[in-house]
């Protein structure tokens, strides 16, 4: 119907012109920026150049000539985008209109996806305007093709896909790359994102919303708890973490939430659906404040996340969010609460500053077990032996 209406009123429209046209015996006019009548894939139509090409030239197995061979299942990649990034450039020979593209994600390491670029055209080449820009895009699944619209009816002899930043390091793939002319009755512009940029106190939270529907109130209560929280971990456990974070609302995560490449990506299925849960902004800046170096043991790197969230959380109590009793068959490298109830009772039987020097250890790289020892005088099983035994806590 929306698609429809816009088509009946131009008809209508061309029905009028042709009858007054007709009358006074002029040419009709043609209107040179809506001759695209249906929707077609004009990538065939371009010559593609790159500024960044696979070592084994544009036709090698990893190619760039493989982002346009119309197979999603053969990729193009490139080891290092560096600090100026990857263009994917295409030259028209006659000026051609696009409003809309299509990429798929490559076959595997989802770190190496586009996540931030802009689309521009020019008509020789120097000068660009630009037409859409994303930002924090994702890719859920692999040899995923999503489709990205914006609204142009102006012909453009030059097109670029200009990618600035990936999901995680440097090694770009793609697997395919379209563009499309569409009918300007059939533009529209999507996927759906809205920036918020929020500063206070030295601190910067970029919330990155891509759910048109997302709950406002959702939105500013996890605005708060970061406000609330993160100068305190930052304050107790490492003030040298990042200044700037971003929260990635996302349709396509059907899981609760996770840190990765520096920011926060939270389900937006999970939120919307679990509103008082939002002491998972808690546990997830706490990763933050992690940065913990590599061989750090996950048991503990998420059991010291909820840790947190039991000590510093605002709303535990309204999600019905507590640390559970110890039951048989539990270990302490269950992570999450399991641990951090272990962690809660070490801290009251032995050292009440045990979480802190475990997570500045483990920031350091420098965490080994003999640590508890020295720390309690206790080893690390002869603790959980003592715990399974009696497991109270205050
Ligand atoms: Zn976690």
């Amino acid at each position: 119907m929306k698609r429809l209406l816009p088509r009946l009123m131009n008809a209508l429209l061309i029905g009028l012109l042709l009858f007054s046209c007709t009358k006074i015996n002029d040419p009709v006019p043609v209107d040179e920026h809506d001759d695209v009548t249906v929707e077609k894939d004009v990538t065939g139509e371009a010559v593609m150049t790159v500024n960044l090409e696979n070592n084994d030239g544009p036709d090698g197995a990893e190619g760039s000539a493989k982002l346009i061979d119309n197979d999603t299942l053969t990729k193009f990649l490139v080891r290092d985008i560096g600090d100026d990034g990857l263009i994917v450039e295409f030259q028209f020979e006659e000026p051609t209109q696009v409003a809309s593209y299509k990429i798929t994600s490559g076959n595997d390491a989802d770190p190496r996806d586009p996540m931030d670029w802009q689309i521009s055209g020019s008509d020789d080449g120097e000068e660009w305007v630009p037409l859409d820009k994303q930002d924090y895009e994702m890719f859920s699944d692999r040899n995923l093709t999503k489709r990205y619209s914006f609204k142009n009816t102006r012909k453009f002899t030059h097109y670029r896909w200009h990618i600035t930043k990936l999901y995680a390091g440097q090694m770009f793939q793609a697997s395919e790359f379209r563009l499309l002319s569409v009918p300007s009755v059939e533009q529209v512009i999507s996927p759906f994102t809205k920036i918020d940029t929020i500063t206070r106190e030295g601190l910067t939270l970029f919330f990155v919303n891509k759910a048109s529907d997302f709950n406002e109130t959702i939105k500013d209560e996890m605005v708060e708890v970061f406000f609330t929280n993160y100068p305190r971990l930052l304050n107790d456990f490492n003030p040298d973490a990042q200044k700037e974070v971003a929260f990635r609302i996302e349709p396509s995560f059907d899981g609760v939430a996770y840190v990765f490449s520096g920011f926060a990506t939270y389900g937006a299925a999970y939120m919307t659906n679990n509103p008082n849960d939002l002491d998972v902004v808690t546990h997830e800046v706490m990763h933050l404040v992690q940065s913990y170096a590599g061989g750090a043991p996950g048991w503990l790197t998420e059991g010291i996340a909820d840790y947190v969230r039991h000590v510093y959380g605002l709303y535990n109590d309204r999600a019905n969010w507590s640390l559970p009793d110890y039951q048989p068959g539990q270990h302490y490298t269950d992570a999450y609460r399991i641990t951090a109830r272990f962690l809660v009772w070490v801290e009251q039987s032995y050292d009440s500053d045990l979480v802190k020097t475990l997570d500045d250890l483990l920031r350091r790289g420098q965490y080994e077990e003999s640590i508890w020892l020295q720390r309690t005088g206790n080893t690390l099983e002869d603790l959980w032996t003592s715990y399974e035994a009696d497991s109270q806590i205050d």
